[in-house]
């Protein structure tokens, strides 16, 4: 019998307790892996370990396909129609509502998120998108097609059957709620491995999906670490199509596994360095504000993060002063504390990460303007990091740092910054901070990146797509758009008078 995780909190900002099991979750049911494994789940704000949770293998995600499989073929897929699946997903948004507080601590202690942030960003944001796809499960129709011959044609949106989705741990019940909406509206059974960082939202929401009424074996969460559950899963041949979110490099190797294997259809969101781009007709203080927010929301472990920020040379100075005002301003600590804004970063990995690339920024001659030591000597607390006078090639320029360190670049003319916003392998956001309406959309729109904004940053809507351009990914999540990835186009051609 999986091991039960019990927790009560007493904090400034939530007092309230939970009690879950740590199994897989498995043809509707909560069990032990296969062989027995277990992985420590480590409190990011303590670096000691909280719990231990199952860990699964490949016997464990071929019962998880076996058990989809059977779901599929009986009470999901084809033999469960739009309106009843809508309900099901339906009841589970009220039921994460009723429980909102709870979710959200789960994911402040297992994330170090701060619960402000996952009360009032995460968890509103993980209900929504489910109830909105709730909404969408007997709306994914087809269409009549003309042709000029005696034939009538129509199109069939119909489920693809079992398909996998592994996600991260920065955004952990969101990136679940992002995958598990659109899958199970149009009908597919699921697959889902957590981060083995941060597996304890998905197991609370297993009494709820339980609660809810989803027939058992349509959603199946095998915990356990990438190389072993996530390949498995990748590479499983009668999963027809994986839905991955995560590192530009896990990315290509999903993709890798399913041309080797099955051809499984794939999407993936990926990574990013995102410009953010203020001119001088900006309003200084709005650009500062959301600059900041684009850098540190999330402890700058936002795939959307812009963290490579851009200034006019008339502003630079005056924008840097306001700037390292407000990053000073944030307030670090206890993700439970009052009026936290930054909590510890998710693990020890990420914590060397980081300041892997801070080192780095150092020895390659950039100016550490601001932050860029450890806070404390438990947890995984970083200070909010500004560097300038770098350049381009430098890796702190380049490569996704995922902490909360950005680097600010002066430029001169506009030509001057789109070329230099654009001269990256990623492309999944941008933004543009200009009072001249012009100049703002023209901006916007040579940006190469799947989201840009104008005058805010790092803001995302259930009703609107998200994904990548270049190397930041394939496909695109939330809206109408993200039930494309989940649906098998059917072409029906029907003789109402034709001849040979
Ligand atoms: P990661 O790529 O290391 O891991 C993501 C998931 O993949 C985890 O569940 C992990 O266990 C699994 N995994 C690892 N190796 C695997 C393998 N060989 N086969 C199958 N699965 C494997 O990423 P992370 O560190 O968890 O998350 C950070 C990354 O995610 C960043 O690059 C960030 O930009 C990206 N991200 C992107 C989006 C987006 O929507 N574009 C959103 C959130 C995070």
């Amino acid at each position: 019998m999986p091991q039960t995780f019990e927790y009560t909190w007493d904090t400034p900002a939530y007092k309230g307790k939970t009690s879950f099991s740590t199994g897989l979750f498995i043809g509707g049911k909560s069990v032990d892996a296969v062989d027995g494994e277990t992985f420590d789940v480590v409190n990011p704000t303590t670096g000691k370990v909280l719990t231990k949770v199952s860990i699964g293998n490949k016997k464990d995600v071929d019962l998880a396909v076996k058990a989809a499989q059977k779901a599929y073929e009986t009470t999901w897929g084809l033999n469960c129609p739009g309106y009843e699946r809508g309900k099901l997903l339906m009841k589970l948004a009220t039921l994460m509502e009723e429980h909102h507080d709870e979710l959200a601590a789960i994911e402040s202690l297992d994330n170090g998120k701060t619960f402000s942030w996952a009360k009032n960003v995460d968890l509103p944001g993980s209900i929504q998108c489910i109830r909105y796809y709730g909404g969408w499960a007997d709306k994914n129709q087809g269409k009549v097609i003309e042709t000029d011959e005696g034939k009538l044609a129509y199109t069939r949106h119909e489920p693809i059957g079992v398909v996998g989705q592994v996600i991260p741990w920065n955004f952990p019940l969101l990136m679940l709620a992002w995958k598990l909406g659109p899958a199970l509206a149009t009908g597919n059974a699921v697959i889902l491995k957590p981060s083995e960082f941060t597996p304890l939202s998905a197991l609370r929401m297993v009494l709820l999906i339980q609660e809810a009424g989803f027939p058992p074996g349509v959603v199946n969460f095998v915990n356990g670490l990438g190389h072993v559950a996530g390949q498995a899963i990748a590479e499983h041949p009668d999963i027809e199509k994986i839905a991955f979110t995560g590192s530009t490099l896990v990315g290509r190797k999903i993709m890798e596994a399913a041309a080797r294997t099955n051809l499984k259809k794939v999407t993936l969101e990926l990574g990013g360095k995102s410009p953010n781009i203020i001119f001088d007709d900006a309003d200084i203080q709005q650009a500062v504000d959301w600059a900041a927010h684009g850098v540190f929301w999330n402890h700058g472990q936002a795939c959307c993060a812009g963290t490579r920020v851009f200034v006019h040379e008339n502003i630079y100075d005056e924008f840097l002063e306001k700037f390292t005002a407000k990053a000073s301003s944030l307030k670090i600590g206890d993700p439970f504390g009052a009026d936290t804004y930054q909590g510890p970063q998710v693990s020890q990995l990420q914590y060397d990460r980081i300041m892997g690339y801070i080192e780095s920024g150092k020895k390659d001659g950039a100016t550490l303007h601001l932050g860029g030591g450890r806070i404390g000597s438990e947890g995984y607390f970083i200070q909010p990091t500004i560097f300038t006078n770098t350049r381009p090639d430098m890796k702190i320029v380049r490569e996704e740092i995922f902490g909360p360190v950005g680097v600010v670049i002066k430029f001169h003319d506009e030509e001057d910054v789109i070329r230099q916003a654009n001269d990256t392998h990623y492309g999944l956001a941008a933004a543009v901070f200009s009072k001249n309406i012009d100049r703002a959309f023209r901006v916007a729109h040579r940006l190469h990146a799947g989201t840009a904004w104008i005058n805010c940053a790092n803001t995302l809507n259930t009703q609107i797509p998200f994904g990548g351009f270049k190397q930041s990914g394939i496909g695109r999540e939330l809206g109408e758009y993200a039930l494309q990835n989940y649906s098998a186009i059917k072409a029906v051609h029907v003789n109402i008078g034709m001849s040979i």
